[in-house]
This record gives C-alpha cells, sequence and structure tokens, in this order.
C-alpha cells in the first residue's frame, strides 16, 4: 500500500485498526519527499527528525489511551505541512524571502498550535511567493515550485508548496493563506479541495500579514472530508486576533451526507467572459449539470461590479502591503530592504503611491468606496441563490515563465477569485476534472459563515465524481 496516497480519513482509520503506525505515516511522506523534492522544491525547511520523534509520540499516545484519544485529537499521527508565511516555534520562517532566511520563531501561529494540539505532525514548511505576493511559485526567493501533474508547469500559488506537496503525497494536509487566491488557485491546478474561509473564521495570530484587511487562512486536502476536519479544528475566536468572530464552529464534517436537492445555484455571468479558456468553460458547463443531476436549481445572476474588482483588489492590496511591510526594515526585522524582490518592491512602491497625500482620495479612498459595491453585488446576489458557481481559474495551469514577464497577465489569473476576498465571503475549490491532463478547479461561493453548506455542496459533487482519486504519476 502506497501509504502518502491515502486521505486522511483513510488514514486515521488504518492507525485506529493498527494496519500500520504514525511512524510509518511519517516515513512514507519523508520518502517521498526524498523521492520527488527535487523535482518539485515544494520544501523550504524539512523537519525531518521533528517529524520522527512527534510521530513516536502520537504511537506511544495511542498504545496509552486507545482509540478514544482521536476523539480529543482528530489528527493524531498525521503528517501536514505548513506554508512559510506562519510561525513556527523552533522552525525557520521565511516568509519565501530571503530578507528574513534566519528567523526562528519563539512562539506557534495560533492555527499551527491548534493543529499540534490536535495531533498533527509538522513534517516541513512549504514554499511560496514571497510575502504570499503572486499566483504561480515563481516569486519565491528560493526558485519555483513544479506542479506535479505536468513539471513544465507551475502548481499556482501564493501557496504553491502547499499544493504541490499535497498533490503528491508528500503530506496529507497543508495550510495556506487566501488573501486573493492563493488556496483556491493551487488547490485548482493541483486536484485539491481549498477552502478560503470567512474573513474573521480563522485566527492570523503568529501569520507575516501581507495585506490585513484581506488576508485569511485556508487548507488545502485531497478531499472534502479532510478539509472540512481541518477547519472545525483551526477556526473560531481567537483572542490574540481581534478580527475573528466570536460564532460557534459547526462540527462541518457531520453535515456532508445531507442532500443539496433544492438547492438555488446562481452563475455569475459576468465570469463568463472572453478571455476564459474554451475547454475551461466547457467544464464548468458540464459541472453545472451534474450539481442539477443532484437536485440543484440553476439561475443566472448578475455582479455588476465585477469588471472594477482585479483595479481595486490591486490598489488595496498593495496599499496595505506598503504598510504591512514597513516593519522589515534591516532595523527592526530583516535584512537590508534592497534585499526585497521586484514583485514585492512593485506593491511597496505602487502602495507608498496610492497612500501618499494629494493621491490617496483618488485613489485609496475610491478603491476602498468600489470595494463596498463589490460587495453589496455579492450581498444582493445571496438574496435569491444559495450558493454561486463558477471557475476557478480562466486558464489551465500554465507554463513556468509563460507570464512571470508579464505582471498584469499574472494578475489575471485570480480575476473569479479575488472579487470573494473584497467582499469577505468564503469560497471552497473542488476539482472539477482534467484538460489535457492538467487539473481544473471549480469554485463554491457563499455568504458569510455558510461554510458547512459550502462543504455539503462540494461534498456530494466529489461523491459524484470522484476526481480526487486520480494523483499524479511522479
Ligand atoms: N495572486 C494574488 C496576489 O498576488 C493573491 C495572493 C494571495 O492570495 N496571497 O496578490
Amino acid at each position: 500500500m502506497n501509504l502518502s496516497n491515502l486521505t486522511i480519513k483513510e488514514a486515521t482509520l488504518g492507525l485506529k485498526k493498527k494496519k500500520f503506525s504514525s511512524n510509518q505515516l511519517v516515513k512514507a511522506c519523508l520518502d517521498k519527499i526524498k523521492k520527488v523534492e527535487k523535482k518539485l522544491n515544494a520544501f523550504i525547511t524539512i523537519n525531518e527528525n521533528g517529524a520522527i520523534d512527534q510521530a513516536n509520540n502520537c504511537d506511544l499516545y495511542f498504545k496509552k489511551f486507545g482509540e478514544g484519544i482521536f476523539e480529543k485529537k482528530p489528527l493524531l499521527g498525521i503528517p501536514i505541512a505548513i506554508k512559510d508565511l506562519f510561525s513556527t516555534k523552533d522552525l525557520k520562517t521565511t516568509a519565501g524571502s530571503i530578507i528574513i532566511n534566519k528567523y526562528i520563531p519563539p512562539f506557534d501561529a495560533t492555527v499551527v498550535k491548534k493543529l499540534k494540539n490536535a495531533g498533527a505532525i509538522i513534517v516541513g514548511k512549504t514554499n511560496e511567493d514571497a510575502w504570499g505576493h503572486g499566483s504561480s511559485g515563481e516569486n519565491s526567493d528560493h526558485g519555483p515550485t513544479r506542479n506535479p501533474y505536468n513539471l513544465e508547469r507551475v502548481p499556482g500559488g501564493s501557496s504553491s508548496g502547499s499544493g504541490a506537496a499535497v498533490a503528491s503525497g508528500e503530506c496529507f494536509m497543508a495550510t495556506g493563506t487566501d488573501t486573493g487566491s492563493s488556496v483556491r488557485l493551487p488547490a485548482a491546478y493541483c486536484n485539491l479541495v481549498g477552502i478560503k474561509p470567512t474573513y474573521g473564521r480563522v485566527s492570523r495570530y503568529g501569520i507575516i500579514a501581507m495585506a490585513s484587511s484581506f488576508d485569511t487562512v485556508g487548507h488545502l486536502t485531497k478531499t472534502v472530508y479532510d478539509n472540512a476536519l481541518t477547519l472545525e479544528i483551526t477556526a473560531g475566536k481567537d483572542s490574540y486576533d481581534a478580527t475573528t468572530v466570536p460564532k460557534d464552529v459547526p462540527k462541518y464534517t457531520h453535515y456532508l451526507e445531507k442532500s443539496i436537492e433544492g438547492l438555488k445555484i446562481g452563475i455569475p455571468e459576468e465570469y463568463f467572459i472572453s478571455g476564459i479558456d474554451e475547454k475551461v468553460e466547457n467544464k464548468i458547463l458540464s459541472a453545472i449539470k451534474q450539481l442539477q443531476k443532484l437536485g440543484g436549481k440553476v439561475n443566472k445572476i448578475s455582479l455588476p461590479h465585477t469588471e472594477y474588482a482585479m483595479a481595486t483588489y490591486y490598489i488595496l492590496v498593495p496599499s496595505e502591503i506598503s504598510s504591512n511591510l514597513s516593519k522589515f526594515d534591516g532595523i527592526r526585522y530583516g535584512d537590508e530592504r534592497e534585499l526585497f524582490g521586484d514583485e514585492a518592491k512593485r506593491r511597496i512602491m505602487l502602495g507608498t503611491y496610492t497612500l501618499s497625500s494629494g493621491y490617496y482620495d483618488a485613489y485609496y479612498l475610491k478603491a476602498a468606496k468600489v470595494r463596498t459595491l463589490v460587495k453589496r453585488d455579492f450581498e444582493e446576489a445571496f438574496k435569491k441563490v444559495d450558493v454561486l458557481i463558477a471557475p476557478s481559474s480562466p486558464t489551465l495551469p500554465f507554463k513556468i515563465g509563460e507570464k512571470a514577464a508579464d505582471p498584469l497577465q499574472m494578475y489575471l489569473s485570480d480575476i473569479f477569485l479575488c472579487p470573494v476576498n473584497l467582499a469577505g465571503m468564503p469560497s471552497l475549490n473542488v476539482p472539477m476534472g482534467f484538460i489535457d491532463g492538467l487539473p481544473v478547479g471549480m469554485q463554491i461561493i457563499g455568504q458569510q459563515f455558510s461554510e458547512k453548506l459550502l462543504y455539503q455542496v462540494a461534498y456530494k459533487y466529489e461523491e459524484a465524481t470522484q476526481y480526487y482519486k486520480i494523483s499524479p504519476k511522479i
């Protein structure tokens, strides 16, 4: 049996039935890492000894307390990976940038702490576009990550290493951050389930900030069940992050089987624009038919301010970036600022300009107002429908280097994903099949705090299609 290709659900069942130990699970992932890392470059740091020690502890724990321990520690003995934007105690954290290449955090981000408390084992820190700036992984100072389904292509970014690592079986789950697309795009390009939760659902404490009014923490997994289970663990109020909302976290996994008969599905007409790859369009149309077969009722919906979303995003996000990155000044934090990569420099310049006196009203303030209009579009839509369905990306995973020289082309990969972040809504990517051997994803968007419903819809779709079973041949 190839242990590293199991889902979390299957691995936990195997552990409970003593078919294998956590030590074996971790070793299977470490072996996979040794085998494929030279090709993929999904990790910046590998925690080999730490992971094996932790696995041995988990095995002892299970021996001592028996099966009941999984109630308290639902991820006991499961190897996972953490995006390098999350602070991990005693484990190097670089944000994908050489500016903080020597940072060993003295504490864990809240999400990391929760995952560890649930028994998960960290096998390593994943590669990413530096600071989260990017859609392909090519902006990493540690070299690009490659797509395990096709090594000439990008895995999607900025959580590029997390996508490649889960898809290839180097770990069972990886964390990501989604400021404009960065969980859902790598999930779409790597045949994975990726959640961008409601803004404020998951604590960002201990995560290096990109754009604070947009940043969310999400997870990449092979299946919907695994994703729902992880969010159950990580979501909730955190006194260290004042933007988290004191709302109960449902047991998402308990509701997955519910029928979606009568579900009102909206198709945003502005998302079916010229520029969308015809093959992707055909795929989403057949996915919609599949949802209809499952009982969904489909209606066209308009999100009239969609055309302004990208421009608004690329004013507000660089503004917040220029402010958040100002502390990395070579004195308080990090090495000298000349070491920032081109993309970070571009955003710092843009953000400094849009926030400067005289231009603030014309750009920042105006964009903040348009943001409200984009949010209102979604609110109006959700008066009529339960969820919105769209492709996650207008194109297939592109070739490494194909868009690197043209930032505007790169930014357009997020055209269907970033409006959701402007509005703070949750959205889930679920695998929608393959085109020419390359994975494509469907996005399910819901109103705030509707993650439970998103998982139900995705679960039914996954049950009917089972694309997650197609692993990359690497
Ligand atoms: N690709 C988008 C950007 O470059 C989103 C990145 C993200 O979500 N971290 O800003």
